[in-house]
């Protein structure tokens, strides 16, 4: 930021959190604290980043105040002329920064996308032939007897995604998930020795089973995918290919990503969310191909109801700044800084799953060290390092202890972290876990949740991290009076 602009959002906030103080003071001490804290911590949640002020100040506005149900130029309320250029803004950058034909940018957060997602699917590939057998336009036209039968016809889908300990999402056909009840749902691993996506085993069950919609993507995988391939395998078994790039979206908009890898010119329906490598504000947002807009485009009323004017708002400002070079170097230090930091780890002796990364994230195996992941998440949190636990394939532990844990880059890049920093970062993970013993549970035996961190350690990282983090300093310039 330069000193203008750092000038202008330090004045800027801190009126606003005075104004925020006259009514509920203890909401204005947490905001200010919450700002502390993420200064404070090394944050490696690979979900995570930090958007800009602008991105930020865009969704404390007015537009938080209307109802704009229906799309662009077609509203269920009056005196939405407002927010059409925003919506019509934010659909125009996402299109040219992604080169995709259609964008809606409504969902409220990547779930919601999903959600759209799939419906839109359903309402393409059944109940629109649905209504044409029937002769009817409008599922109103219906009778109760061709109601039962579209119900049925739609409840009677099947879904094969990438299963959540390989690294998919749970929105992904995991059981629990509404994803995993509205579809028949089977699931696609990685290879079992090299933790890598097969692309013959996809096909051979996609063969089998004859999914209606394909779902790529994901939020643990350490690794780049090849979405040409994918679409081969949908094409052949007559399935829509949905990508789901709520975690890498970043790396797409910043041309990391190309050709094959790129996930817009080989995919259906696209989704993804806005606040994660991509930097914007919490939301979601579908792309699509022609083909399948006008059904996506339905999203409210099918899944949404009012769309959030002020995150449609932020979401402009977002995509216009990913369109601009600077983000491509953000990118490109992102999956850079990635190499360094397994690097940073292979060099002592740490297990990442499949070896390595080639995109934003690491999952380390932290079961060398005697830890579940509960454990590292745990003694890693006391030193300062914020982490979140994550299954590896087939884990012993469960999806709830864990033997993994999920670093990604994304955020200290936006800080200015280098090679250099991410070196050092696995270097103290590193000396936590090997500082760190596992507890024991009431009965004696080994617990999977306590833990025993070695005297000093905490400090000694936090100092070091500290050191770390006023180097780069999170919204630099911006001090609250
Ligand atoms: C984070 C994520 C989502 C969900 O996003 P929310 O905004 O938290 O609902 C969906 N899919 C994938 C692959 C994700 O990583």
């Amino acid at each position: 930021m330069s000193d203008d602009l750092s000038r202008l959002t330090s004045s800027a906030y801190s009126q606003a959190l005075e104004v925020i103080a006259a009514v509920e003071p203890r909401i204005a001490e947490a905001t200010r604290q919450e700002l502390a804290d993420q200064r404070a911590s090394l944050k490696l949640i690979a979900s995570e980043n930090y958007a800009s002020p602008a991105v930020l100040m865009t969704m404390g506005t007015w537009f938080s105040d209307k109802y704009a149900e229906g799309t662009v130029g077609h509203r269920f309320y009056a005196g939405c002329q407002n927010v059409d250029t925003v919506e019509s803004l934010a659909a125009e950058h996402a299109r040219e920064l992604f080169g995709a034909e259609y964008a809606y940018v409504q969902p409220h957060s990547g779930i919601d996308a999903n959600l759209v997602a799939f419906w839109s699917i359903l309402a393409h590939r059944v109940e629109s032939p649905a209504l044409e057998r029937i002769g009817a336009k409008n599922v109103s036209e219906l009778t109760e007897a061709d109601w039962e039968s579209l119900r049925k016809e739609l409840g009677n889908q099947r879904l094969l995604g990438m299963s959540l300990d390989a690294g998919g999402h749970l929105t992904h056909g995991f059981r629990p998930n509404i994803s995993g009840k509205m579809f028949h749902q089977q699931q696609y691993g990685t290879d079992p020795v090299t933790g890598l996506l097969d692309y013959d085993a996809v096909a051979a069950k996609a063969r089998e089973f004859k999914p209606l919609v394909l779902v790529a993507g994901y939020s643990a995988y350490p690794r780049r995918v090849d979405f040409a391939k994918m679409r081969e395998i949908a094409d052949e078994v007559g399935a829509t290919l949905m990508v789901d790039m709520a975690h890498f979206a970043g790396l797409v908009a910043g041309k990391v990503f190309t050709g094959d890898e790129d996930p817009v010119p080989h995919a259906h329906v696209v989704t993804t969310t806005t606040h994660k490598s991509l930097r914007g504000p919490r939301g979601g947002m579908v792309l699509a191909t022609e083909e399948y807009a006008p059904s996506v485009d339905r999203g409210c009323p099918m899944v949404l109801g009012g769309p959030l004017s002020h995150v449609m708002a932020a979401k402009a400002v977002a995509l216009a700044e990913a369109r601009q070079d600077s983000f491509r170097t953000y990118a490109q230090k992102v999956a850079d800084n990635a190499q360094s930091l397994a690097q940073g780890f292979l060099s002592r002796g740490a297990n990442l799953v499949t070896g390595g990364t080639d995109n934003h994230l690491v999952l380390l195996d932290v079961s060398s060290f005697g830890l579940t992941g509960r454990q590292a998440e745990s003694a890693l949190l006391d030193a300062g390092v914020v982490t979140n636990r994550n299954s590896v394939p087939n884990d012993p532990n469960g999806a709830w202890y864990t033997s993994g844990v999920r670093l990604g880059t994304p955020a200290l890049t936006t800080r200015g972290f280098g090679h250099d920093e991410f070196d050092r970062v696995a270097e103290l993970i590193v000396d936590v876990l090997a500082n760190t013993q596992p507890g024991t549970t009431k009965a004696g035996g080994p617990s999977k949740a306590s833990y025993v961190l070695g005297d000093g350690v905490a400090d000694k990282v936090k100092s070091a991290s500290a050191e770390m983090l006023d180097k780069h300093p999170l919204y630099p310039g911006l001090e609250l009076s």
